[in-house]
């Protein structure tokens, strides 16, 4: 059996579902293949949903016009998709946005929206997604069950990054495919808790909804479709030469995308990983190319680095002072403290003279950052052991990946080259010890350029 995914960017419209259909028919349904299919939402459905909650809850009255929109969008789709049959169908739709308006009409008179409520709107756009495509399965007379995936994978109750039970998850998934025998239609993104309330697995998350499933099932492969030609060694709209890649490890895939590279949200790897099962990229605009494989092998290309990555917006938090060097327990609880504040932190780089910590958080943190390192670190501030902590904004993070600068002298010193003939200033650098990953930290301002000039010199001339 393969496991799908197809994201909002191949659901978009009437003429892209079609395609789709066209493309299961073609490479499953024909060769008699065995397989079951996750969607995402329409594309741009889960945006629209976070503004109508967020349009409701600032008791906007224009969230009732924004709702009639996309009621209407599902209702279009359904039409074109299938012009004869499609009572039952526009009756589901009904019920289905009936219970979203009194939701949204909920959170307009009590003016309040936890994060469980808008995980429970955001649920919409992928329940409504596939029972477009299922019925219009069924329409077609090709066989298919609908099956809403947050009966089945477990979470904690970590609104909107929900962390998955893997032991029920797996055990409700296998019990449940004993039973059924036609292709699935299987609702990603989406989850629940012990008592059944609705979660969702992060933005993204159809891409481990079908890993999570890929898994259980022991599949042979797990297919992420999407529209362009698989892992590209840069993100397209930045790199205008950026060229797909033919292979790549789970943890060169999961590097790049962890720095920004959205094609594929990067726990989807880790239920792949275990069970050896690889992953394929496709694009469903393009479908006979072969795409990406995802696996434990990384095929030797003629490039020493697979790709570049970035994060375009960083801050930066700088703690220094002489009173930190030689003293034990300082990072400790710098870490300490952040954790406990629930800010995350992408980068650390510290010279060895131990005279500053330099962390990379979201800029959403950074005034939060600030405040509780200097709660934290008070009284060494009062003895001006640590001067005031420093907060660069503007900033943004460069990732080059490959298992082969393991191997290799002299990588960090082409990209460190490349970037200084192109007068583009390294605020900080890290490197993890693993060696598959060099991050640079440099000016937003830079960002485009600084990803061209390291792939025109470490991607477009051949290693020697
Ligand atoms: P889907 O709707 O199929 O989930 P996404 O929009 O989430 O698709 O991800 C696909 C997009 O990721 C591509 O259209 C591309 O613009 C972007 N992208 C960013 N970096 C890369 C990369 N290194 N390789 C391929 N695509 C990338
Ligand atoms: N619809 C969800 C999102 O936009 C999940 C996904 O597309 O993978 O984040
Ligand atoms: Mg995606």
């Amino acid at each position: 059996m393969v496991i799908l995914k197809f994201g909002g960017s191949s659901v978009g419209s009437v003429d892209r579902i079609n395609r789709v259909i066209q493309i299961l028919d073609q490479y499953y349904i024909k060769k008699k293949r065995n397989f079951s299919v996750v969607f995402s939402a329409f594309q741009g459905v889960t945006d629209n949903l976070i503004e109508i909650g967020n349009s409701a809850f600032d008791r906007k009255n224009n969230y009732k016009e924004e709702f009639n929109r996309l009621y209407q969008k599902h209702i279009d789709t359904a039409k074109g998709l299938n012009p004869n049959k499609n009572v039952a169908l526009i009756e589901k739709l009904n019920y289905l946005f009936t219970e979203l308006e009194e939701i949204l009409h909920g959170v307009y008179l009590v003016k309040e929206l936890t994060a469980r409520t808008l995980d429970y709107i955001l649920s919409f756009g992928e329940r409504c997604s596939n029972t477009i495509i299922s019925e219009t399965l069924l329409n077609r007379n090709i066989a298919c069950d609908y099956l809403d995936a947050s009966t089945l994978i477990k979470t904690n109750n970590e609104f909107g990054n929900a962390r998955v039970d893997f032991l029920t998850t797996n055990k409700n998934i296998k019990g449940y495919f004993k039973k059924k025998k036609n292709p699935q239609i299987i609702t990603g993104f989406i989850g629940s808790t012990i008592n059944n309330e609705i979660t969702t697995l992060g933005r993204g998350g159809s891409d481990y909804t079908a890993s999570i499933f890929g898994a259980a099932l022991n599949v042979s492969a797990i297919e992420i479709w999407t529209d362009v030609d698989g892992i590209l060694t840069a993100d397209p709209r930045k790199v205008k030469n950026a060229f797909p890649l033919k292979s790549v490890s789970y943890e060169e895939a999961m590097e790049l995308s962890h720095f920004g590279a959205k094609v594929i949200y990067p726990p989807t790897m880790l239920p792949a990983l275990q069970k050896k099962i690889k992953i394929i990229i496709k694009n469903t605009f393009n479908p006979t190319f072969s795409g990406t494989e995802i696996s434990n092998s990384s095929l030797n290309d003629q490039f020493t680095i697979k790709g570049i990555s970035s994060i375009d917006d960083i801050s930066i938090i700088r703690v220094q002072g002489g009173g930190m060097i030689g003293v034990t327990g300082i990072a400790s609880r710098l870490f300490g403290v952040l954790a406990k504040n629930r800010i995350n932190i992408i980068l650390i780089s510290q010279a060895s003279s131990e005279h500053s910590i330099c962390l990379a958080v979201l800029p959403a943190f950074g005034a939060k950052a600030k405040k509780v390192i200097e709660e934290e670190f008070r009284l060494e501030m009062i003895d001006k052991k640590i001067g005031s902590v420093i907060v660069d904004e503007n900033l943004s993070i460069i990732a080059v990946v490959g298992e082969n600068m393991r191997h290799t002298f002299g990588i960090a010193g082409k990209v460190f080259q490349a970037l200084g003939k192109n007068k583009i200033n390294i605020n900080a650098i890290a490197q993890g010890s693993s060696e598959l990953n060099i991050s640079l930290v440099i000016s937003k301002h830079d960002l485009t350029k600084a990803l061209n000039v390291i792939h025109k010199n470490l991607l477009q001339t051949k290693r020697r």
